[in-house]
């Protein structure tokens, strides 16, 4: 019997990642590039680009007016970002807990925030909130031919 590979991977799924200018200026892409990899996430995509305002603003738009945007959009520009693809089981959901909360003081011990996060704004990382917002934001910084999927 043949098992196709989509078969094998029915409830593979992939989420969007940001190692925000904050964790890049600590020198630890690699120590949390490691975090995903012991997590048992894959890297199907990933590259190093500093954002204009305009890219950071599109991005999150859905925070257009609030009161922290101004300031959000200053530290999104402040340096570069490494901005990735993550595959796994359940990837949206499980990247979201490695994280951790939003506001660093409320991060679990051992959650990415809780190592890494400076502020609430400068919180190190991001990862998409659910299965759409990771094909819109995945879609906003990769063409599919950058994106390569796991061989083997
Ligand atoms: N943020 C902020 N102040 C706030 C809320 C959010 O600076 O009061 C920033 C923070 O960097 C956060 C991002 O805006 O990661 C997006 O906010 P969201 O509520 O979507 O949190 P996330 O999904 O990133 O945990």
């Amino acid at each position: 019997t043949v098992i196709y590979h989509s078969e094998v991977n029915m409830s593979t799924e992939r989420t969007f990642s940001i190692l925000k200018p904050n964790a890049v200026a600590k020198n630890v892409i690699g120590s949390i590039y490691s975090r995903f990899e012991n997590a048992g996430f894959t890297i199907v995509a990933a590259k190093m680009l500093h954002l204009s305002r305009e890219l950071a603003a599109g991005f999150y738009a859905e925070h257009d007016g609030k009161p922290f945007f101004d300031g959000l959009l200053d530290f999104m520009t402040s340096g570069p970002v490494v901005v990735q693809v993550l595959e796994s089981e359940n990837a949206v959901q499980r990247y979201r807990d490695l994280m951790g909360a939003t506001n660093p003081a409320n991060a679990l011990a051992g959650t990415l925030r809780a190592d890494y996060a400076d502020s609430m704004t400068a919180n190190a990382v991001h990862g998409s909130d659910s299965a759409a917002s990771a094909a819109r934001e995945i879609a906003y910084f990769f063409s599919d031919d950058e994106i390569c999927p796991r061989v083997g």
